[in-house]
């Protein structure tokens, strides 16, 4: 775009020139994280980052920065007249702590030798050339990572039961399925850091003694597909991927599977299913995916942050891994932080970070001087709307959460200000919930098309004190006897607005009291 500019428009200087010259390239990076400023440039080694840039300040950038290194303000963040210069002191990213994304928009990801400058295949080489299966595998359990996808299941202990399958055909599967509406943690990584994926898995292969894997991606993430495509290439030129990986004997290569954009594949047995060339259903469990997931065979299968996490795990060890987190949830999260808030974004931050600091400090609060009424951590599995302003200071981890009825899910953070009408949202979420069922079963095939029903009827105001009575009845019957996570938690977000916001359904029916 740039190279048109010079042309299009005259401008001063041309950038393959100034790679000549001076050594300045032009360099696309994955996601920075601050997408409320987006379109962001960084520039090194400065580390000015710019926003909200524009095709007009082109000129300006390489007239002024580029060949001077002076910065322009105008594209620097400004509060309260003070002016932040460079990413690392915006307030944005300075109350973050970000491990999992740190190579995420500050590095070329179709690079592979920017990732291995940047320590990238290291921990694949002490794996490998240092350790025993079972020496991973309890590091990774020693380290205490859950599974990022939502269900918080040990990492170690997942692998663990692989392992200890006999079976000599076994399965690495990275779940990039990611469906939950606002969520796009597991799209950044794979846009901004596929060779952490990559590595991940190939560790995850060598500790369980699988020696093929597949990432599942949607295919509305194309430039996911891409950026994985050239990696897995550039990891097979390199020899960390195919036959005898740095001569350890070790053989392993990845497959990209690309899904159709169903939400209910993002369930493990569906997803399996669906690389299987069937249609994405769920099975009844057990057997278990570590016992018969893919063809039939032992599978590990866990989502791309989790994977994101072993090389820094195996690089990095379980004790600096548990510097960061709660006792029970170890590390950091991704979270994609949405709706009313100023800052909106991609953020990463300790387990244990309180949802004040990531609202009101990362997220910068309310905006337009409205204030915080709920927010839906989770996406319409891990729906949950159940935070007033009492539960602002709770810090964040798989269990705190789930004592006061909420779910951490996949890390999708949606925040609502006092105008938002909760009534509307349970409505909203039912309706994508009832579209993405997949019909297997009765409960959540009929359930949420007559849950759906009641809620419709409610918000335009024809709803009866009997309808929230029997949505209710119908919320807790498909929480309890649907099949899958997706049926057991499509009612998450009408039991939590009914219990929390039960006045708000009060004022739309007709026979209020
Ligand atoms: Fe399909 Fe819903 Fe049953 Fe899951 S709970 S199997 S999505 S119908």
């Amino acid at each position: 775009k740039i190279k048109k500019l010079v042309k299009e428009n005259g401008l001063l200087v041309d950038v393959d020139l100034l790679k000549e010259e001076k050594g300045i390239g032009v360099k696309k990076s994955g996601c920075h994280g601050f997408c409320e400023a987006g379109p962001l440039i960084r520039i090194e080694p400065f580390n000015y980052l710019y926003l909200h840039v524009k095709l007009e300040d082109c000129e300006d950038i390489v007239n002024h920065t580029l060949i001077n290194g002076t910065p322009v303000e105008r594209l620097m963040y400004k509060d309260n007249n003070k002016l932040y210069k460079t990413q690392e002191e915006i307030p944005f990213y300075q109350k973050q702590t970000r491990i999992v994304l740190g190579n995420c928009g500050n590095m070329d990801a179709e690079n592979i030798q920017e990732y291995i400058s940047k320590d990238g295949y290291k921990a694949a080489a002490i794996a490998l050339t240092s350790m025993d299966s079972k020496e991973i595998c309890k590091q990774i359990s020693d380290s205490g990572l859950r599974g990022r996808g939502g269900g918080g299941y040990l990492a170690g202990k997942k692998w663990s039961q692989v392992l200890s399958q006999n079976n000599p055909t076994k399965y690495v599967v990275c779940n990039g399925d990611e469906g939950d509406p606002g969520a796009f943690m597991d799209r950044s990584i794979m846009e901004g850091d596929p060779h952490k994926i990559i590595e991940g898995m190939l560790i995850g292969g060598f500790s369980t003694k699988a020696n093929t894997g597949y990432i599942y991606v949607r295919a509305e993430y194309p430039m996911a597909v891409e950026r994985l495509r050239i990696a897995i290439n550039q990891a097979r030129e390199y020899g960390l991927l195919g036959e005898n990986i740095l001569g350890s004997g070790f053989d392993f290569d990845i497959h990209i599977n690309q899904g159709a954009g169903a939400f209910v594949c993002g369930e493990g047995s569906a997803l399996t299913a669906s690389i299987e060339g069937e249609r994405g259903m769920p099975r009844v469990k057990p057997p278990r995916t570590v016992e018969q997931g893919l063809f039939g065979c032992p599978t590990v299968l866990n989502n791309v942050e989790t994977f994101a996490n072993v090389p820094i795990i195996i690089l990095n060890g379980v004790e600096e891994f548990k510097k960061y987190g709660t006792k029970n949830s170890s590390g950091t999260k991704a979270f994609a932080l949405t709706g009313n808030v100023v800052n909106t974004g991609l953020i990463e931050v300790p387990m244990g970070t309180t949802l004040r600091d990531i609202i009101f400090d990362i997220g910068g609060g309310i905006p337009n001087g409205k204030s915080f009424k709920a927010v839906q951590i989770g996406g319409p599995s891990g729906g949950c709307l159940t935070f007033d302003e009492s539960y602002l200071d709770l810090p964040l981890s798989f269990d705190s959460l789930k004592k006061v009825g909420a779910m951490i899910g996949s890390g999708g953070m949606v925040v609502m200000d006092e105008d938002t009408c909760m009534v509307e949202v349970a409505r909203f979420f039912m309706s994508f919930t009832q579209r993405e069922s997949c019909g297997k079963c009765i409960p959540c095939r009929e359930g949420t098309k007559r849950m759906l029903e009641i809620l419709e009827k409610i918000v335009a105001g024809n709803g009866t004190v009997d309808d929230l009575e029997l949505l209710k009845d119908i919320a807790d019957t498909v929480k309890n006897t649907a099949l899958c996570g997706l049926g057991k938690t499509a009612a998450n977000p009408v039991l939590s607005t009914l219990n929390l916001f039960h006045d708000e359904y009060l004022a739309h029916v007709v026979d209020k009291v």
